[in-house]
């Protein structure tokens, strides 16, 4: 037997529920336990437990998340009233996912995970193109009104003096009608435009950002403004360093560049523009369950997730005592993710190279033909065979161990 791979550092596990609960002991016990000493600062975000502590776990993972920079997580359940019954729950608990981005003030970053077998449905799209949506403000936090005819509307702001300055909006004398108020900061631009310099740096691809400035010639104009300035005075040169490039067009131009390219970029969008690009684009290469998610604070914080949810309806059918075809791929990479990016902060290549041969074991599993029910429904392999994921995990595990 040969000797477990040591940590120095705890990666910050935060454990969820229903399907995903049940796979992230199986990828545990059988893919990475017997090759490494993990070592984990381990938070039970199951609702069972984020009930009883009044949600504190939650914070507490956060916060343990800062303290030493690497977290894992499975996916939880986001209440709601349905959920208040099933779990006989004190509170309608907040998305864990939101308290968690809120206390690391992070940006998602969202990447599809390409296997031979599993094409995507542009088929010029051969490399990953990763969403960055920046989770702040605009439309996700407007103030609407309807507004009855004979009305005009206006754009007012006080100043912190009490002096006042106004726009008019729009003279309602011909139709009635409908306004909207958005906002965002400076302070969240910047630090949306951080994590994605951070991320093209650490991922070593390039950055794409994309408004519609020419329109928008103040509040669009702001963020390609404040993407430029960090830009010049802060990753100019590591960029040329790095060999990648920060790449600034209009969104409508954006699109029709995305789906010309081969991918192998990252994308970063506004609010709405990553809410409706990222289902786009998971969609177009295939299964949610083959999306990896990764949360990164613009001061370096990383916490690595599946894009999907505890994948509910397999969770009853485990329950009733049948075995289920749930894909755990995405599960393994946030756990190859964060075991990867500790390895690189504390010098242990080991780690690293242990990272590498898992992902590499999953994805030869999947071109042998091996593969979950959700793959193999998209699969133009022939020779494809459909299994229970158990055996799929041990099945990737005759590979691991034959690469180690
Ligand atoms: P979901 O868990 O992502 O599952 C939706 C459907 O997608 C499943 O029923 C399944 O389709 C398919 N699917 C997703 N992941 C799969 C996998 N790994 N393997 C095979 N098929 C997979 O979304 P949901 O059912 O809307 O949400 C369930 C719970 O997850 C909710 O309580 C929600 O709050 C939570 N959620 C959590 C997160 C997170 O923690 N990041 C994200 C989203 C949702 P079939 O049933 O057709 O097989
Ligand atoms: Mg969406």
């Amino acid at each position: 037997m040969m000797e477990k791979i040591r940590m120095t550092t705890p990666l910050v596990e935060m454990d969820g529920d229903e399907m995903t609960r049940v796979l992230w002991k199986m990828i545990k016990d059988i893919l990475i336990l017997p090759y490494v000493d993990l070592k984990t600062e381990y938070y039970d975000l199951g609702l069972v437990h984020r009930n009883e502590t009044d949600d504190a776990v939650t914070v507490e993972s956060a916060e343990a998340t800062r303290k030493y920079g690497v977290a894992v997580k499975c996916a939880t359940i986001t209440p709601n009233a349905a959920r208040m019954t099933e779990y006989d729950l004190k509170e309608m608990w907040k998305s864990p996912n939101g308290t968690i981005r809120a206390i690391l003030d992070g940006t998602v970053f969202r990447a599809p995970i390409l296997a031979e077998g599993v094409t995507p449905y542009i088929p010029t799209w051969t490399k990953p193109i990763t969403i960055a949506r920046h989770a702040y403000g605009d439309v996700y936090k407007n103030t609407e009104m309807q507004i009855k005819k004979g009305s005009k509307a206006m754009l007012k702001v006080i100043d912190e003096n009490g002096s006042e300055e106004s726009e008019m909006i729009y003279d309602f004398s011909d139709s009635a009608g409908i306004i909207q108020g958005l906002h965002n900061k400076d302070k969240s631009i910047e630090g949306f435009a951080r994590s994605c310099f951070n991320y093209a740096l650490d991922t070593k691809q390039d950055l794409w950002f994309a408004t519609k400035d020419t329109i928008s010639k103040k509040y669009d104009h702001r963020f390609k403004d404040i993407f430029a300035e960090i830009y010049e005075s802060e990753y100019k040169s590591r960029f040329e360093e790095a060999g990648i490039e920060y790449f600034y067009t209009l969104i409508d131009d954006a699109v029709a560049r995305v789906i010309r390219s081969e991918g192998g970029f990252i994308w970063a969008c506004k609010n709405y523009d990553g809410d409706v690009m990222s289902d786009m684009v998971a969609t177009a290469y295939g299964s949610l369950a083959m999306m990896t998610s990764v949360l990164v604070s613009p001061d370096g914080i990383y916490e690595y997730e599946a894009a999907h949810g505890t994948v509910q309806r397999h969770y009853y059918k485990y329950l009733k005592g049948e075995k289920t075809s749930t894909n755990p791929v995405a599960t393994i990479f946030a756990w190859t993710g964060a075991l990867r990016k500790r390895g690189e902060l504390d010098g242990i290549s080991g780690l690293c190279s242990f990272a590498d041969k898992l992902e590499k074991a999953v994805l030869k599993t999947i071109s042998d033909g091996i593969m979950t029910g959700d793959l193999a429904a998209i699969s133009k392999l022939t020779n494809k065979r459909t299994v229970d994921s158990e055996t799929f995990l041990n099945e990737i595990n005759t590979r691991l161990s034959n690469s180690l």
